[in-house]
């Protein structure tokens, strides 16, 4: 009896082992790459890597008897998108306010919604997410991660901020009465010894990365300020970075924005207020915008402007100015639509953004693939279409390297080789 069972467990086992072996082949009418466009290209992988990227003509001359075949015809296979910059704790602000998301939400409720959120990002092709702050939620960002690499609930691999350092005074929520402590969306740290244990702290329980906000709008004036000095910002960044983690920065203030470039940060967040001599700064250290286009048209709309009713409001018009320059002075552009502003799923609508702003689909596209990987330090494994990297594959009918929208008609979504059902 004993041995039957070994037997049986032994042909199970070498049966799971052919199969993950086995070599599936993607044949779509075109690969985008996360560069560059090939007509009738299609892709082999082998259990969870990709393994050849090559013509049609050149992959059917000698290929194995047993591949599968998937034709996928009318589609583009591209890499699995990477959302730069997500707030899976939060959900929109039109539905619920984001200061009572913050006070009146439990932990567990935020949660419940952060593990449907992560299910929408995945099934909307996007594959790996950089989540830029729990908003309150602590450090559960951590557990969400381990849940999705576990495989306990389904979304993109994650890299998380945690909670986001906030000089004091300067976050929400705001307007109580100066008596009152507030909890707030971020955590307070102000000064040498308080700023390097909390980076610490924040990496010791499981930031992938150190996010500050660089500026807000604080105090009884209503309008944007710098927070943290300059030197408060180059001990953050050197705090994280002697433990191998990058430190990103929300500004949108000129003086916000040249602090945070010059102490050392490598991605901006927002950066509505840029000019022209912020943006060659910019380009001359390296530092990628993340424009975040689509929060901005979202809190507009929230704000009652009607869409393609109405005239642009002011702050519209302007950032498109703002992009445009950016563009045009050589920035690296990131993708990422501040998700959490509106909803989880709706990702795409950040690149179709970037078109109606000014990138040429594939600049788009390459924004949310190659350059988000490279930005993010991912690159040794997600990002491109290339024979090594995970297979995180998304698959979209029609073509999104001509028709933005065309990234929304998501047919095949693959992460680490297991394709997901998009039920
Ligand atoms: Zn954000």
């Amino acid at each position: 009896m004993y041995f039957r069972k070994t037997l049986l467990l032994l042909i199970i086992t070498s049966f799971i082992k052919v199969s993950a072996q086995s070599l599936i082949y993607l044949r779509p009418d075109r690969v985008f790459d996360g560069e560059k466009v090939f007509e009738k290209y299609g892709v082999i992988i082998k259990a969870n890597k990709i393994e050849i990227v090559d013509s049609q003509v050149n992959i059917e001359k000698n290929l194995p008897k047993d591949t599968k075949i998937v034709d996928l015809k009318n589609c583009t296979l591209l890499p699995g998108l990477i959302e730069g910059h997500t707030h899976l704790f939060l959900h929109p602000y039109n539905e619920v306010p984001w200061d009572d998301q913050v006070l009146k939400e439990s932990r567990s409720y935020r949660t419940a919604r952060a593990v449907i959120h992560a299910e929408k990002t995945l099934k909307a092709g996007f594959t790996t997410a950089r989540d830029l702050g729990t908003e309150g939620a602590e450090f559960d960002d951590v557990g969400l991660k381990k849940a999705i690499d576990d495989g306990v609930i389904l979304g993109p691999r994650l890299l998380i901020a945690t909670k986001a350092l906030i000089a004091t005074g300067s976050y929400a929520p705001r307007s109580f009465s100066a008596d009152i402590k507030v909890p707030q969306g971020a955590e307070e740290a102000d000064g040498v010894d308080d700023l390097i244990k909390k980076t610490r702290n924040q990496i010791g329980k499981g930031a992938d990365l150190i996010k500050i906000y660089a500026d807000y709008r604080w105090g009884l004036r209503g309008e944007a300020a710098p927070t943290f000095s300059l030197e408060e910002i180059k001990l953050i960044v050197a705090t994280a970075q002697s433990a191998g983690r990058p430190t990103v920065a929300h500004a949108s203030t000129v003086e916000g924005m040249r602090r945070a470039i010059l102490g050392g940060v490598e991605t901006i967040e927002h950066g509505d207020n840029g000019t022209l001599e912020i943006w060659k700064l910019m380009a001359e250290k390296n530092v990628y915008l993340c424009a975040t286009l689509a929060a901005g048209d979202a809190i507009s709309q929230y704000r009652g402007w009607k869409k393609g009713v109405d005239d642009e409001p002011d702050r519209i018009k302007k950032k498109r100015v703002s992009f445009k320059q950016a563009l045009e002075a050589g920035v690296k552009i990131c993708f990422g639509g501040d998700v959490g502003v509106f909803a989880h799923g709706d990702n795409a609508r950040e690149l179709e953004m970037m078109v109606d702003y000014g990138m040429q689909p594939t600049e788009a596209l390459k924004s949310a693939t190659s350059v988000n990987a490279d930005a993010f330090h991912v690159n040794y494994e997600v990002g491109r279409i290339k024979s090594g990297l995970m297979a995180d594959i998304v698959v979209v009918e029609g073509n999104p390297t001509k028709q933005i929208a065309d990234i929304r008609k998501v047919k095949v979504v693959m992460k680490d080789g297991k394709l997901i059902s998009l039920k």
